[in-house]
């Protein structure tokens, strides 16, 4: 395992659309371990490979200390609305609020290309949605509370 470079708000990557992945193969089992130790060298709550600068749909997740792998994850069902504030590896220190659902359930596959379901609620339907946002091109502060004005600013620079 290898810890990897994260790409940070400005990179060009961090906006771009990933693609499905299609083999399960053992470049993939490298990215997720490299995506692992980067996540927790960095204690991040979750990383999606376009933060390592890999435009594939695979996310990382550690919520409520269970660890997940979610390749081409899909939310299939969402409830409710949950504010709180969330911070991103990819911006730094900022960290806004942001409205996701309370509770979701993620349709992917894990690193064998076998399927699963999972249902959660609060900070796990927050950081899945949050992540999947990235493989999207979809930053934290696209949505939260005052990433308008943050945006402006860095952007302004
Ligand atoms: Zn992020």
């Amino acid at each position: 395992m290898a810890s990897r470079k994260v790409f940070k708000l400005g990179e060009s990557v961090l906006r771009k659309k990933s693609k499905q992945v299609v083999e399960f193969d053992e470049d993939l089992w490298q990215l997720l371990d490299d995506m692992k130790e980067t996540m927790y060298k960095n204690d991040g709550m979750g990383l999606a490979a376009p933060q390592v600068g890999v435009l594939r749909r695979v996310v990382v997740m550690d919520v409520n200390n269970q660890y997940y792998e979610l390749i081409n994850p899909e939310i299939v069902y969402q409830e409710g609305e949950d504010v709180d504030t969330e911070g991103c590896l990819s911006i730094g220190k900022f960290k806004d609020e942001v409205v996701r659902p309370y509770k979701v359930t993620v349709r992917a596959v894990d690193r064998y290309n076998y399927p699963l379901e999972i249902t959660g609620e609060k900070y796990f339907a927050r950081c899945t949605c949050h992540e999947i946002d990235h493989l999207n091109g979809i930053l934290f502060v696209d949505r939260s509370k005052h990433g308008k004005e943050f945006l402006a600013k860095k952007e302004g620079k």
